[in-house]
């Protein structure tokens, strides 16, 4: 018998990471070939065309340049009120919503994501997101007693399944009254698709429905954690227009990181924003989050809210900011178009990709592909469905040929 001092629950959790097992494959083929010759596309985070993890510039200068207070300090529980209206306003950009709003400082926009699936569902509920989902939601339903539940995210001709999400919102609000929808876009992990403007019409319609029945209460959460490598800064938030004057029943929570956006993936901050038609709801908000991150961490890095707070409240430090954000963007997107063209050239079928850190090409047996693919010394990590490539961790002119590689290795398996 082997031991086990858990808790009931907590018997047997263990975050089984497959993005680490590749990266491990990865790192040895380094040590064996010479990193020139191997492709990791492993990895969540930008590497510049030499290979580097990227850090924007200016936020180098102002980090390292903060008051050492600043740094070292407590913050207030709910955040530098500074940091939390501007993390609303970079939130929205052009396009906020009519409604009340209040933020909470997140640790990064897992925070918010844990704090949301917590305070806005039952114990025992089904979570709601597409098939083709970020790992982390699952353990985070599954943490706290909710269990994540799924639509297949394209039908047929690889569009938005509106048709599949609208089943199983039916299904699932039939059975509990409160639900939580998780939607990540722009650029979804890990297939880099956005939903369209009217996607969202359609979602929306959907919620709107079931809204009507008394006593039901539906939460969306947009996860935007890699909303500033899918376009141009107000095209990409236009959609946000669409949750003003939502009956109260329906909230909506946008999760803002500074991960992606600002380079700084450790330095875990982010910003939950809360939009609803009632007052009541925005105050509750507030308070409850605010509760939860007092017994879930305190309080937030202090050095990084007044890193962001530093780096916007000076319109030209701000513009210079994000023209270096930009550039690592173009990098991106550069990187994704030599992929999708080569795909549509060679008859791989990729997800729609429109833009971000991903990709993702459907297979049965993703691990053998992944497996294949090492034959080429080009490393992906195998999700349930398919193979996901980084295409933010490869440089450009490693990108050249890669569909055709994918592809031999699908066919070969
Ligand atoms: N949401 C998605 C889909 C992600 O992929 C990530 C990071 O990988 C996050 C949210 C949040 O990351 P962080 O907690 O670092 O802000």
């Amino acid at each position: 018998m082997t031991a086990s001092m858990a808790a009931s629950h907590s018997v047997g959790k263990i975050a089984k990471d497959v993005i680490f097992g590749a990266s491990a494959a990865c790192k040895e083929a380094v040590a064996k070939y010479g990193s020139e010759k191997v492709t990791n596309a492993t990895i969540g985070a930008i590497m510049d065309d030499e290979g580097k993890l990227a850090c924007i510039p200016v936020v180098e200068k102002v980090l390292r340049t903060l008051p050492i207070n600043d740094l070292i300090s407590y913050a207030p529980i709910s955040g530098v009120p500074e940091y939390l209206d501007m993390t609303t306003e970079l939130t929205f950009g052009d396009h906020r919503p009519d409604g009340y709003t209040a933020a909470v400082a997140t640790a990064g926009g897992t925070g918010g994501i844990h704090h949301t699936i917590w305070n806005y569902t039952e114990v025992g509920d089904s979570v709601l997101t597409s098939d083709w989902f970020w790992g982390t939601y699952n353990m985070l339903c599954r943490e706290v007693g909710r269990k994540l539940v799924t639509y297949p995210l394209f039908d047929e001709k690889q569009n938005f399944n509106i048709t599949a999400f609208a089943q199983k919102v039916d299904e699932l609000i039939a059975k509990q009254d409160s639900l939580l929808i998780i939607i990540n876009t722009p650029a979804h992990n890990p297939t880099g698709y956005s939903l369209s403007d009217d996607d969202w019409t359609n979602v929306l319609d959907v919620c709107q429905k079931h809204a009507k029945t008394p006593g039901k209460k539906i939460t969306i959460m947009v996860d935007i954690a890699y909303i500033d490598f899918a376009g141009e800064k107000n095209a990409t938030r236009k959609f946000m227009e669409k949750f003003s004057n939502l009956p109260a029943n329906i909230l909506t929570v946008f999760t803002f990181s500074m991960s992606k956006g600002y380079t700084v993936y450790g330095q875990r901050c982010g910003s939950m924003i809360g939009l609803s038609s009632s007052k009541e709801v925005i105050t509750e908000f507030a308070d409850i989050n605010k509760y939860t991150s007092r017994a879930t961490w305190s309080n937030i890095n202090h050095g990084a809210m007044a890193l962001l707070v530093a780096i916007n409240k000076d319109k030209t430090l701000q513009k210079e900011f994000e023209s270096q954000r930009d550039a690592l963007y173009q990098i991106t997107r550069k990187r994704g178009a030599i992929f999708m063209d080569e795909a549509k050239t060679c008859g791989l079928n990729a997800l729609p990709y429109k833009a971000g850190f991903f990709l993702s090409i459907p297979a049965k047996d993703s691990a053998a592909v992944c497996n294949k693919m090492h034959d080429d010394l080009i490393f992906g990590v195998p999700l349930k469905a398919g193979v996901r490539i980084a295409v933010c961790s490869v440089p450009t002119g490693k990108m050249n040929g890669m569909a055709q590689k994918v592809l031999n290795a699908l066919n070969a398996v």
